[in-house]
């Protein structure tokens, strides 16, 4: 079966669901989810949206100001331009699309604070910001009549031809031919090469492994953010991320002797960006031989620490902990890729017609460290640049008709066999122990050599064209082109 589209997005996260919305009606879009709709990156956000929107003591000025310090000043500023200028267009989008933000007494929007930014500025669903956000946009796509929303739909192999784009989708057990004038990879992180990780488990960087395949520039891969205070429940994989906007609203840092230390590290104390509160708990652990830290918000009102953060007060207690009264076990873990598919203002990638928004793409914005709450915003605002910018070339007639796209050979092999086990568990323990906050380049050398064994032999075996395949595949791509950045 093949079938032909204007465009093939790739995702059903805050960038690709906005990326639709933001397309003319008149144009025939697929979009694709390689599992439910709702499991992804962008539901898991608990912290809110960061923007200048209907400011009073604040300023798109400020907004950039944070988020070059966050970024090291390494930030690409024709992007991060467009990031806090944009920021309240998106907002007023949403608001209209019925998300809902809390609100005071007075029934203005309330605005939080998270580590790095300088004013409140981050607006929020009580501790489940992305969840709202995601379903409500989701909600207005599937109004569209334009759209095909498909779930369960993995991408696995896609290339580039004379007229677009050709894509191999596996649904239900089927490979189809998929062909589109343009393509937006809309994929989300990469988390899942790490052992511990507060990602989804769809974020295994298939995206990111078409793009490089297909020749496109990617940047940055080894720039990945570690969240400081992830719930240490070292016994499963699955981090919960416990939201910075509890740091925000005033909990402290503890360490294993129940003392602050943030002091010691830097001035702005909790409140200093991701990657310094990381390293300094990393280094606190390593001068007093343990890795046992704590957030501490008991002397909060009670009742305010309940609605303020509903989900994690549940969550905590489901795991024996009363963040009202007990002190909260935390320790850093993977959480953010800042690096990707690099990109232009317009989220085209270095492939003509190719796109990519969102987590997996690399727009610059963040330069070296994000700043809390700028990646839901980013992936709406380039979410719209790249819709603005592929309407505009179909209106230009830059492309093909649509009964005339070509359509790639993707062979199927007979005799293919499955993966051998234990591919991504070795990947894992490799990224694991070769980077975690600050590399470890013994490891880091030795981890490069054996990755590079292992797509070698993935890239040329002759195996079943599967989940396990293309995202084991994914992750040892993804753990190659970060360790050739680390060494
Ligand atoms: C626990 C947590 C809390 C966070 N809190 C915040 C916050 O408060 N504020 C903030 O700004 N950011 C936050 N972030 C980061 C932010 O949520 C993400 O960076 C952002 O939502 C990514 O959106 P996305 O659309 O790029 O990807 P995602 O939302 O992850 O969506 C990726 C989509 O791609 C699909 N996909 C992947 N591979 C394939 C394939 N091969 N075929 C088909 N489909 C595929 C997936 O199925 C999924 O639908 C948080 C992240 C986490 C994990």
């Amino acid at each position: 079966m093949v079938k032909n589209y204007d465009v093939i997005i790739a995702g059903t996260g805050a960038g690709g669901i906005y990326t639709a919305l933001n397309l003319p009606d008149e144009l025939k879009i697929l979009v694709i989810t390689k599992r439910d709709l709702i499991l992804c990156n962008s539901a898991l956000a608990q912290g809110g949206i960061a923007a200048v929107y209907q400011p009073k003591d604040d300023s798109v000025g400020m907004h950039t100001q944070d988020t070059l310090i966050a970024g090291g000043f390494k930030n690409n500023p024709d992007s991060l331009k467009i990031l806090v200028n944009e920021a309240a267009h998106e907002i007023e989008t949403i608001l209209k699309l019925g998300v809902d933000f809390d609100r005071d007494e007075h029934g203005e929007l309330h605005r939080t604070l998270e580590g790095g930014h300088s004013r409140r500025r981050i607006f929020h669903h009580k501790d489940s910001t992305g969840f709202e956000i995601t379903t409500k946009l989701q909600d207005a796509l599937k109004k569209r009549p334009n759209t095909d929303i498909v779930e369960n739909a993995l991408l696995c192999r896609l290339k580039k031809t004379s007229t677009g784009f050709s894509a191999d989708i596996l649904h239900n057990d089927e490979h189809c031919t998929f062909n589109s004038r343009y393509f937006v990879l809309a994929t989300g992180g990469i988390g899942r090469v790490y052992d511990y990780t507060t990602n989804s488990a769809i974020a295994t960087g298939d995206g990111i492994t078409f793009a490089y395949e297909m020749g496109a520039n990617i940047k940055n891969l080894s720039l990945i953010q570690f969240h400081p205070t992830a719930f240490n429940n070292k016994h499963t994989r699955e981090c919960f991320l416990i939201s910075e906007a509890v740091r925000g609203e005033g909990a402290y840092l503890k360490n294993c002797n129940k003392e602050r230390f943030m002091q010691n590290y830097d001035d702005r104390l909790e409140l200093a960006p991701r990657d310094v509160v990381s390293h300094a708990i990393i280094s606190e652990g390593r001068k007093l031989n343990s890795d046992e830290f704590y957030l501490d918000i008991t002397h909060k009102d009670p009742e305010f620490l309940k609605n303020r953060f509903p989900m994690i007060y549940k969550y905590l207690l489901s795991q024996g902990i009363d963040m009202t009264k007990d002190m909260i076990p935390i320790y850093p873990c993977q959480h953010y890729l800042m690096g990707g598919i690099n990109v232009n203002t317009s989220a085209m990638s270095s492939i003509d017609g190719l796109y990519a928004v969102g987590e997996c793409s690399h727009t610059g914005v963040h330069g070296n460290n994000r700043l809390a709450s700028n990646s839901l915003l980013e992936a709406l605002v380039f979410g719209r640049q790249a819709a603005e910018d592929i309407s505009k070339r179909i209106t230009e007639n830059q492309s093909c008709p649509l009964d005339s796209l070509e359509s790639a050979d993707f062979p199927v092999n007979a005799d293919a066999v499955p993966i051998p086990r234990g591919i991504r568990t070795e990947v894992r323990h490799i990224i694991q122990k070769s980077y975690f906050v600050i590399p470890n380049m013994q490891e880091a050398l030795s981890g490069f050599e054996r990755i590079s064994e292992i797509k070698r032999m993935l890239e040329e075996g002759n195996f079943i064209i599967d989940q396990n395949y293309v995202e084991a595949k994914s992750l040892t791509t993804v753990a190659y082109l970060i360790l050739k950045e680390v060494i």
